[in-house]
């Protein structure tokens, strides 16, 4: 049999890497070659970008180590018993493959993940192996981003985290009987004790690093994971709560939501209907409301209907305010930061500067009007100097005054 060009490895191996959506190079610290020392640089300025087959994250390149494996997860189009071509890089192939396109500027970094060869350990060791090679042998100081094995050792794991500016480790489905059903070969302990440990060395390393300078980086962009959403019954709100536990307790940088894909070849236990994108985008915003906006879990829930799913047609932070109409009109002049965050239409921003402004003079509706995208939603739910809504929160017709229009969301993955 001729072995496959580095070519025709890269198409299968970077086609295959797409349905991870838990990659994103925000967060790690500032390195840079700028002084003519090593190669690379964590800070965007002056690096062209270029796309990467999956379209979310254009400018790493995104790979996986092999797509062949020992594992059989139903919504995996790389599952042992899936028809697809199969192919595999040595770790020194894909270190190549980064430095060359990185000087090429076609890559800002790297996005590592593999199927499972042999054993969960020889796996790691290869990912593991591919970031040390960059960093040691190249002195690459670009970004790395290492998908790690929650069935691995975890002193191989531990490695990933010395190497890489990111590390991920899936949990894959927001339910225990969701990732039993779907993913047998894996084990929901075990991907929470591998977070636990990861989210432990983390925050071991940034106190070594703030008592001795030349204590070793440990994953300074964090670590993060991705949920598939829609593979299982689990609704909205089990998603949202489950993030927010995750968040909790691991000190997760990011939770990713993936809405599932139909995979060619596809196992008949999935779902025959993909869900809308429009829910995965519901998902990322209720994530922002926990982390940015001071909502709970359970707030974000509250939002959703009686089946625990968020409306589609808005936005939850609209959809709680409509619920909960009692907190509202909020007085733009009088409200505390945590209030004025729950009025739909403004944002951190936009409550940033309502606070830096009104410390000199009182704000009009026309100084809100500028500080937001949508004045007409703003306004039922404010009260100004010179604007007071009157029995606005009270319409049947409020939803229709203040939701805005629907759009098709075009598929990421259409053919
Ligand atoms: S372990 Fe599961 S999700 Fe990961 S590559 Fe193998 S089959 Fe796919």
């Amino acid at each position: 049999m001729t072995r496959k060009s580095i070519l025709d490895r890269l198409k299968i191996l970077a086609d295959a890497a797409k349905y991870d959506a838990s990659c994103a190079s925000s967060g790690t610290s500032k390195r840079s070659s700028k002084n003519g020392k090593g190669v690379g640089s964590t800070e965007g300025m002056g690096i062209c970008h270029a796309y990467a087959p999956d379209g979310r994250c254009i400018s790493l390149l995104k790979v996986l180590m092999t797509n062949h494996c020992i594992f059989d997860c139903h919504y995996c189009i790389n599952r042992k018993s899936s028809n697809v071509e199969r192919a595999r890089f040595t770790p020194q192939e894909v270190a190549d493959l980064t430095i060359s396109f990185y000087k090429r500027n076609y890559i800002e970094g790297l996005f590592l993940s593999s199927g499972i060869v042999k054993s969960s350990d020889h796996t790691m060791e290869q990912l593991v192996e591919c970031a040390r090679i960059l960093r040691e042998e190249h002195d690459f100081r670009g970004y790395i981003h290492l998908k790690t094995i929650p069935e691995a050792d975890p002193e191989i794991t531990h490695r990933a985290g010395l190497y890489a500016d990111r590390v991920s480790i899936n949990v894959e489905l927001p339910t225990v009987a969701g990732l039993n059903r779907l993913a047998p070969d894996k084990d929901a302990g075990q991907i929470d004790g591998a977070m636990g440990r990861m989210g432990g060395d983390i925050v071991e390393a940034k106190d070594a690093r703030k008592r001795f300078r030349h204590a070793p980086r440990f994953a300074p962009a964090g670590q993060s994971t991705q949920m598939i959403v829609g593979a299982d019954a689990a609704s909205d709100a089990d998603i949202v709560s489950r993030a927010s536990s995750l968040y909790e307790r691991h000190a997760l940088r990011r939770v990713y939501y993936s809405a599932f894909s139909p995979i060619p070849d596809a196992s008949a236990v999935l779902p025959l209907k993909r869900p809308p994108l429009i829910r995965e985008h519901r998902l990322y915003q209720s994530d922002w409301l926990m982390r940015f906006y001071g909502f709970s879990s359970h707030e974000v829930g509250a939002a959703a209907g009686a089946d625990g799913m968020l409306p589609l047609d808005i936005d939850p932070k609209l959809a709680w305010a409509l619920k909960f109409r009692e907190y509202f009109p909020v007085d733009v002049n009088r409200a505390s930061r945590e209030f004025l965050l729950r009025v739909p239409g403004l944002g951190t921003r936009a409550v940033a500067q309502i606070l830096s402004i009104r410390r000199y003079r009182l704000l009009r509706l026309e100084d809100i009007a500028r500080l937001t995208v949508s004045a007409v939603k703003v306004r039922p739910f404010i009260v100004t100097a010179d604007w007071r809504p009157v029995l606005l929160t009270d319409r049947a017709d409020l939803k229709a005054l203040v939701a805005p229009p629907v759009h098709n969301q075009l598929e990421l993955f259409a053919s």
